[in-house]
């Protein structure tokens, strides 16, 4: 691919990225996990009580939603943050959250120990060039359209700034079959693992939109070459402020949490 510098011909390494006491590539296998939003007190104390004594070593949750619906629910904004902040602090692990704007991103980078980009501002070039500015480590998804060559570009952004902590993750894309909410691209993960030494990381909740896909779908992605899987939990899914579908449920998340490990040990990784 032409004018792409942070390729493998910069790096030939891997690079480890660092969010707190988290690491994430080479032989460090991350299982995110956490609510689609922030919604409540209660429900993110259900979320507690699913992470402790978990694998998991990352936080997701968003407090500024970009929802498709201008009439859906938004996130609670600077209270989400709160909260995140505060289970993220229970746990002992660090958060990943969701800058959805410019204007939010002093706010965000006091609670957040990572910046999450998503899909629908993969290709939002200002926010890249100020988030490649920062000295927090950046999660920055795919566009829902984008090829990977775009993709490259938009992480050619962040790095460029300046800040190589930087973490890929494929979400799914658009396809025709309404049985899935985008369809997950595997390809694009074994080509970013070949292409660029940044870790790249699979979303099989939003990649699929099923909770019931999430298990088989995390397993292909860790056979595939994945640095890691990030998934939606929520501790009663059918009462979901936002992607109750896809969410694992307590019992599903206990299976997922087992089933991925084994297989990440059984590639040589750690989790
Ligand atoms: C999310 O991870 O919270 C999210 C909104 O996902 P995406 O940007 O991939 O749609
Ligand atoms: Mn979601």
């Amino acid at each position: 691919m032409e004018n792409l510098q942070y390729t493998r011909n910069w790096k030939q390494e891997n690079i480890v990225v660092t969010i707190g006491k988290t690491k994430v590539g080479r032989e460090h296998f991350l299982l995110a996990a956490g609510p689609c939003a922030a919604e409540n007190s209660k429900q993110m104390a259900g979320i507690s009580a699913m992470l402790k004594d978990s694998p998991v070593k990352l936080l997701r949750g968003g407090a500024f939603k970009p929802r498709t619906s201008p009439y859906s629910f938004q996130g609670l904004g600077k209270d989400g943050l709160e909260l995140l902040r505060q289970t993220a602090d229970i746990l002992n692990i660090p958060l990943v959250t969701e800058v959805t704007d410019l204007k939010h991103l002093e706010l965000v980078s006091r609670y957040a120990d990572a910046l999450q980009i998503g899909s629908r501002n993969m290709a939002a070039y200002e926010l890249l060039k100020e988030v490649g500015q920062q000295s927090k480590p950046i999660l920055l998804k795919r566009g829902m359209a984008a090829t990977t060559k775009e993709f490259l570009y938009a992480a050619e952004y962040v790095a460029s700034g300046g800040n190589e902590q930087l973490i890929l993750c494929e979400r799914g894309i658009r396809s025709f079959d309404p049985e899935f909410r985008n369809i997950l691209d595997l390809n694009a993960v074994a080509l970013l693992k070949e292409r660029t030494p940044f870790p790249v990381i699979v979303d099989p909740s939003h990649g699929s939109g099923r909770s019931d896909a999430v298990l088989p779908l995390s397993l292909a992605a860790a056979a595939a070459g994945a640095d890691g899987v990030m998934v939606e939990i929520h501790p009663s899914p059918e009462t979901a402020l936002s992607d109750g579908d896809q969410s694992l449920s307590m019992e599903n998340f206990r299976i997922w949490t087992e089933r991925v490990s084994h297989l990440a040990q059984f590639l040589g990784k750690t989790v």
